[in-house]
């Protein structure tokens, strides 16, 4: 059985050439385009003409769309490549769009390929995945994220449409989006497991109205692009009923295990950039007559930064690679722990870069803000924290059996005195010799 942690020479080279690729035409477009949606929005003539270039030297890399198989053009390297790509890809909010494997339309495409139409293909994933168009996921609703069980929003049959009604919340780019993909209670009497259905919805279609353009902290009120809006008896032919009814559950996993652990590679990206700042300040900032680097308690950050970054990308590797090789259960389980980890690698590692700038550190003249806003993103959106952690117990848990008995399996009395038992002719002898 082999352990091994190197990347072959192939590979590598289409690694550095991503590295300086970003490094050099990417990075650029965040600090000329900066914003939240920018990126996302193909709609604006002016971001067309700037990514189209870029887009095509992506492709005539084979590096487009490297988060799908080769069956839906792209070039199919699996998780563990894409783990290493996304480590690049993660410095730049630009990146993954540039490369046409951006979130969440990386997981509605996965959706499409598995559970739409071949009219549905041709008129959504195609230009979804040719980069042309928006997604939205829409299952949260305002009174209920993490449990739903609690959920509203539903869909009845009329003749041979569905008609939808009920309220969401945070449909990240609903507000532009060409086709929602929306959770919705099709059989209110049965659990929901079984009574919950997935629908695609076309982002023009009657009956969408939008509440309030909700906003991550820091965005003016009313500008955001997570909104929370009301589908108004919005009517759907039957065919848009994805994959079944009942098999909302069995969909959402098709497209949050992968968007939870590609979120987790792009955080490598990120830590390794707060990493950076952390050291190359306390590297050139000088205090008490010497660098901050040789501080002992300044040390003991970067230690701990280096190792924290480390497990953690040595736990998203090991994730993705149960996913290359089918583990279903283990791929569960390990993308839970890197769903619960990044938060909290991102908030320590980001605080103690963030603090060793001082003042420069919480002004706008660092990127280091806006990346401690990023912290609480992920430990809720795709789930918060605590429901993962519950998935992550639960699988150890089948693991052991409770023991039989008043006295646990490892009370030292009893194994002390079968232990004496097993040995018990050489323990006399040993008694004899004294
Ligand atoms: C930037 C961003 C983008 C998002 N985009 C989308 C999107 O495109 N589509 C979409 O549908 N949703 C989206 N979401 C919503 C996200 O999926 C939900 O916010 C998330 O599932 C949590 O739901 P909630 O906000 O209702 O929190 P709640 O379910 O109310 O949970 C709040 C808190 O309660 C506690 N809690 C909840 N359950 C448990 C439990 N079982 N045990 C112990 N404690 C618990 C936790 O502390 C949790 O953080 C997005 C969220 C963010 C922040």
């Amino acid at each position: 059985m082999a352990w091994d942690f190197e990347t072959d020479p192939e590979f590598q080279a289409k690694l550095d050439w991503m590295d300086m690729f970003v490094r050099e035409k990417v990075e650029p477009l965040d600090l000329a385009f900066p914003g939240n949606v920018e990126p996302y929005n193909r709609k604006n003539p002016t971001y067309k003409k700037v990514t189209a270039p870029l887009k095509e030297e992506v492709r005539k890399q084979g590096l487009w769309a490297c988060h799908l198989g080769a069956d839906l053009g792209g070039p199919g390297f699996g998780q563990v490549k894409l783990g290493l790509m996304n480590e690049i890809l993660g410095r730049s909010a630009w990146a993954p769009n540039v490369f046409g494997c951006q979130a969440p339309d990386s997981g509605n495409a996965e959706i499409l390929a598995h559970y739409g139409s071949d009219a549905q293909k041709a008129k959504y994933l195609k230009p979804l995945l040719d980069g042309e168009i928006v997604s939205c996921f829409s299952m949260t609703e305002p009174h209920a994220g993490a449990d739903p069980r609690e959920f509203k929003c539903r869909a009845w049959k009329e003749g041979n449409e569905w008609v939808v009604d009920g309220e969401k919340y945070f449909s990240s780019h609903a507000d532009f989006a060409d086709f929602i993909i929306a959770m919705v209670i099709t059989d209110p009497d049965v659990p929901v497991h079984q009574g919950a259905s997935m629908v695609l919805i076309p982002g023009d279609a009657p009956g969408i109205e939008i509440l309030r353009n909700v906003g991550i902290g820091g965005e003016p009120l009313g500008e955001g692009h997570h909104p929370h809006l009301r589908y108004n008896r919005v009517r759907i032919p039957e065919e848009n009923l994805l994959g079944g009814p009942g098999q909302a559950f069995a969909i959402a996993q098709t497209r949050l295990g992968g968007g939870r652990i590609h979120h987790a590679m792009r955080t490598v990206a990120g830590v390794k950039s707060a990493l950076k700042m952390m050291c190359e300040r306390v590297l050139s900032r000088r205090t008490q007559g010497e660098q901050l680097a040789r501080k002992q308690m300044v040390q003991e950050k970067i230690a701990d930064s280096f190792m924290e970054l480390e497990q953690f990308r040595l736990l998203v590797m090991y994730a993705a690679w149960h996913i290359d090789k089918g583990h279903k259960a283990e791929a569960r389980t390990y993308i839970a722990m890197v769903k619960v980890q990044m938060a909290k690698v991102l908030h320590d590692v980001v605080y103690r870069a963030l603090h060793l700038h001082g003042a420069l550190g919480c002004s706008n003249e660092m990127p280091l803000m806006k990346m401690w806003t990023g912290v609480p993103v992920m430990g809720i959106a795709d789930g918060p924290t605590e429901v993962h952690k519950v998935t992550i117990a639960k699988a150890v848990l089948k693991q052991y059996e409770p023991y039989e008995g008043l006295w646990p399996n490892e009370f030292l009395p009893t194994r002390v005195e079968e232990a004496r038992a097993q040995f018990a002719e050489y323990l006399e002898h040993e008694v004899g010799n004294q």
